[in-house]
């Protein structure tokens, strides 16, 4: 396995890679890594010749400076995590790197739609940030498959519109959740979390699993309302629970007419911020 710091050692090698016919799989990550981050790591080893992960916190993406400077780095046991499950390339640059002074290759994409409810409004610039330095990995990469994790819904949404915006040659493929055996969703932000208040951080998961238990049964925004006050407690502190579509984001108010129906949440557990989600109601595929 080979640790990259610089972006045109990361193209070399993956050009002589494309030249041997090989296929591409990228993983792009914050570090911290855990079982979440393997998972999709080991879907990009199952379809694909090479698989590459990057370890970038990306400044643009934090709108809280403290929570920048708090969020955990680990780069040695993450390159030992990556190195046993398999990968060929860690791609960890520095900041100057992905932003070098002159750069200003931004994407224009008005993501406008999909920020409209949730992590949106709550995280102001976020998703641009987001936007901005997937648009630099996926040129550095071009990678044949872009693995993402459904923990953040909103997230894949918008760089699947990004995708299928500017014709990027890369197929999006979204991983499932991984959880805790109570159900909390794994996240690098669980090492920030006291050892009592992580030991109930499972009432997320709960309320997701009632959302879909009790979806058409009683009204939405009674729904989020009783989840939001029992989200409420203790050190926890709901930011928002919204149930919406699945596609576009927008706030369900009668799930009938929507065929894709997805619950998200935002706590606050002690300092700690953490997101998951549930699918309420999942599109029909067609065989
Ligand atoms: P992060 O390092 O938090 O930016 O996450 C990098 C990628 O891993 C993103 O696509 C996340 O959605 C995904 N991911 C994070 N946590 C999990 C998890 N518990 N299960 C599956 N994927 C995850």
């Amino acid at each position: 396995m080979r640790i990259i710091k610089k972006v045109s050692d990361l193209i070399k090698h993956l050009h002589v890679e494309s030249m041997k016919g090989h296929s591409i799989g990228f993983t792009p990550t914050m570090g911290a890594l855990h079982e979440g981050h393997l998972s999709l790591l080991n879907a990009s080893i199952a379809d694909n010749d090479i698989s590459v992960v990057s370890i970038f916190v990306n400044p643009k993406q934090f709108n809280q400076k403290e929570d920048l400077v708090k969020y955990p780095r680990n780069l040695d046991k993450d390159s030992e995590m990556l190195k046993e499950a398999g990968c060929q390339y860690v791609f960890a640059p520095p900041v100057r790197e992905i932003y070098p002074k002159d750069y200003t290759d931004s994407p224009e994409l008005d993501i406008s739609q999909f920020i409209q409810s949730m992590e949106g409004p709550n995280r102001p610039g976020h998703f641009e940030g987001v936007v901005q330095v997937m648009y630099r990995l996926l040129k550095i990469v071009s990678p044949d498959r872009l693995y993402m994790g459904q923990k953040d819904f909103q997230q894949f949404t918008i760089i699947d519109y990004m995708i299928n915006q500017f014709d990027m040659d890369t197929k999006l493929v979204v991983c499932p959740t991984v959880r805790e055996d109570d159900g909390l969703a794994m996240s690098s932000r669980n090492l920030r979390l006291e050892a009592n208040i992580k030991s109930e951080a499972h009432i997320i998961h709960d309320m997701l699993v009632y959302a879909k238990e009790q979806v058409g049964q009683q009204a939405i925004e009674n729904l989020e309302n009783e989840i939001m006050k029992r989200l409420t407690k203790g050190p926890f502190r709901a930011e928002y629970f919204d149930i919406v579509d699945g596609n576009t984001m927008e706030k369900v108010s009668d799930p009938k007419k929507h065929n894709y129906i997805v619950a998200c949440t935002a706590v606050w557990a002690g300092d700690v911020r953490l997101i998951d989600n549930m699918i309420l109601k999942a599109p029909e595929v067609n065989a």
